[in-house]
């Protein structure tokens, strides 16, 4: 009997592929950008390698200098690639003053957010430490809750015109853009958040806060006021809420333990985010994701190009660092995530920090004291 060579029948001759190893790592795009996002990023890249994480990184050299050198900002098919190609995206941050119309930031950034249609930054707040926050008397303890920002509509969506421009009659619209589909999948996904996520002390979320500004906006307002009803009848036992934005910032300020999931909309989302980065030590402690369930995500620390002290070694890397972390926790690599996290709470406790939340430390120094500590 003639047997065909390497058959699945044949028990005792293995096939080649059955030596190959499994391949297990996920798949990171890195994207470094503009600014201080090419001081944080490589120093967030070390903290990742030093997690031992099972992770293979590829680098990309979108940003301004491409941009001035051959006048691409984003290559044919890249949203594509980095789609098909890659379980995370981490990103820098984009802005640069030799720039001026900001036209590689706008399409990169809004470019991934729009056409990879991330429709959900998720934002946490969370405090690390009571030497980090500007009001008196704070436990850390106190201050931990999620911002959940449209990301693929609003004002960002660029409508609008401007009408005898440079004229006294001139006239300018910017149009706030709100669809069904996309207010409701980002109040869905708020109370899902709220259902699947803990706070750092492993007590359950319980609260969805919806903020808008209805009562002026309010045919935009009116939509969100009807679907957040609707959604919040899914999630019986979530409590729904709801807040001006005005009053919110007040509220935020005043006493920000009443607060567990805000979901709003993409221009308060990004004012309310900063306001909150001002709760936990400034924009260079804050982290986000820029989450699309099942498909390719990106993550960035909200801060962003900071030209001002660009080249300095001076931005704090920590935002970066905790943006890794957060990325390397939607990947399932969890046990990474929760060292990295507590390798910055200790720089924070030690004052091992850059300058700009009271440490004597440049920012690659930071990141090597974190990656000892992960060592340790
Ligand atoms: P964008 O419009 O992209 O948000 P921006 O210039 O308004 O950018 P950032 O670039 O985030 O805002 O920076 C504003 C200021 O905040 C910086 O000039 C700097 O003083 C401070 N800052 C931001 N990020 C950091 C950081 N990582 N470390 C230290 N300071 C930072």
């Amino acid at each position: 009997m003639q047997r065909q060579p390497h058959s699945l029948a044949d028990a005792t001759v293995p096939p080649f592929w059955y030596l190959l190893p499994v391949t297990t790592k996920k798949r990171i795009a890195i994207i470094p950008g503009d600014g201080i996002g090419r001081e944080v990023i490589p120093v967030a890249v070390k903290v990742i390698e030093a997690t031992g994480a099972p992770v293979e990184l590829s680098e990309f050299d979108w940003g301004a200098e491409r941009y001035l050198k051959d006048g691409v900002t984003v290559p044919p098919d890249g949203f594509t690639m980095l789609g098909r190609d890659f379980d995370a995206i981490l990103v820098g941050a984009f802005g640069d003053p030799r720039v001026k119309t900001n036209i590689h930031a706008k399409e990169i950034l809004l470019g991934m957010r729009f056409k990879m249609d991330l429709y959900a930054n998720v934002r946490p707040v969370r405090l690390l430490d009571a030497s980090l926050c500007p009001l008196k008397g704070v436990d850390p303890k106190d201050i931990d809750f999620v911002a959940v920002r449209e990301n693929t509509e609003g004002v960002y969506t660029d409508a609008g015109g401007v009408f005898k421009q440079g004229t006294p009659d001139e006239i300018a619209t910017q149009e706030d853009i709100n669809t069904r589909k996309g207010v409701e999948r980002i109040i869905r996904y708020a109370f899902e958040y709220c259902e699947r996520h803990k706070k750092q002390d492993g007590s359950p979320r319980r609260k969805v806060l919806m903020c808008d500004k209805s009562n002026a906006m309010t045919h935009a307002g009116g939509l969100w006021q009807r679907v957040f009803h609707e959604v919040s009848r899914e999630y019986p036992q979530i409590t729904a809420e709801h807040m001006y934005v005005d009053a919110l910032c007040m509220q935020m300020v005043r006493d920000p333990r009443q607060f567990d999931v805000i979901v709003t909309n993409n221009m308060f989302g990004d004012i309310i985010t900063d306001l909150a980065a001002g709760l936990q030590g400034g924009l260079g402690m804050a982290a986000s994701g820029n989450i699309h369930p099942g498909k390719t995500s990106m993550f960035e620390p909200v801060h962003g190009s900071a030209p001002t002290i660009a080249g300095k070694n001076m931005a704090n890397p920590f935002g970066a660092i905790l943006t890794a972390a957060m990325m390397l926790g939607h990947l399932g690599l969890s046990g990474e995530a929760e060292k990295i996290e507590a390798a910055v709470l200790a720089a924070v406790r030690e004052k091992r920090t850059t300058v700009d939340v009271g440490g004597p430390l440049g920012t690659r120094e930071a990141g090597e004291w974190v990656n000892k500590k992960l060592a340790s």
